[in-house]
């Protein structure tokens, strides 16, 4: 499904990825950590395509394809899709008319029957439509936005979700609720790179497989083992014995 190839990225002239390699096979969870600054959101962005990260080294290939400069709307067109770390705010247009036109877009589907989806997927997961007549992000919560972020993948549907820290600034509640769609998504099939700074949300999780980033490489791939480790002993305990930039 992904394959991840000795990336080195640069950001503004910094190189900030040094050697990044793993494989994400179709249906599979894979969890990415690392400290602070390490280059998580940056592997995010590169392999949504975002303009302002270079790819000066290394590739990316979806469902066999190299996408390493493929247009990030061509990339979503495939089926890549990334929830924001943080979303951004906009003015004017509500929640339900920017579902619409995100269905349309990414899936072909009119604003009719997707009217029918948005409200279908909101009782499905649980949620208050009160929400969808609200302005996209004004005045949410972090944990609405996060809900919001999740509500917004289970309707692209996409075969790739790329999740950075959904559960960071979450209440436990929220998390439970945030974990409970992420697992859903998976037991549909949907492979998923989640990021997250934590190791909570992974108990309501069965993720395949753990990468840790530090200081720009992935320094160690592994199970839930890598994930005790880090809670008990922080990143300093993760040795640098699998450097992918080899
Ligand atoms: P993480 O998500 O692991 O906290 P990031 O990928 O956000 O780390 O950042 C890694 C490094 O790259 C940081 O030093 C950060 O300051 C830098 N960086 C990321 N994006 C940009 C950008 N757009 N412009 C300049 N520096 C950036
Ligand atoms: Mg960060
Ligand atoms: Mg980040």
């Amino acid at each position: 499904m992904l394959k991840v190839e000795n990336l080195h990225v640069k950001v503004a002239d910094k190189g900030i990825l040094r050697g990044v390699s793993f494989e994400l096979g179709g249906g599979e969870l894979h969890v990415v950590m690392g400290p602070n600054g390490s280059g998580k959101s940056t592997l995010a962005l590169t392999i949504a395509g975002h303009p302002k990260y270079e790819v000066v080294k290394g590739r990316i290939l979806f469902e066999g394809a190299d996408i390493t400069h493929t247009k990030p709307e061509d990339r979503a067109k495939k089926g890549i899709f990334l929830s924001f770390q943080h979303p951004v705010e906009v003015e004017g247009v509500k929640v339900i008319q920017f579902f619409q036109r995100m269905l349309k877009n990414l899936r072909g589907i009119d604003e009719v029957e997707a009217y029918d989806m948005i409200f279908r997927a909101v009782e499905e997961l649980g949620f208050d439509s009160s929400m969808l007549s609200r302005e996209l992000n004004v005045g949410f919560s972090g944990g609405e936005r996060k809900k919001l972020e999740m509500l917004q993948a289970y309707l692209v549907k996409p075969k790739l979700l790329i999740l950075d820290e959904p559960d960071s600034g979450v209440d436990v509640d929220s998390l439970k609720v945030i974990a409970g769609i992420i697992a859903k998504l998976h037991r549909e099939g949907t492979s998923i790179l989640l990021i997250t700074h934590y190791g909570r949300i992974l108990e309501y999780l069965n993720p395949q497989r753990v990468h840790i980033i530090k200081d720009g490489r992935l320094v160690v791939s592994g199970g839930m083992e890598l994930v005790k480790l880090i809670e008990e002993k922080g990143f300093a305990a993760v040795k640098d014995n699998d450097r992918a930039d080899k």
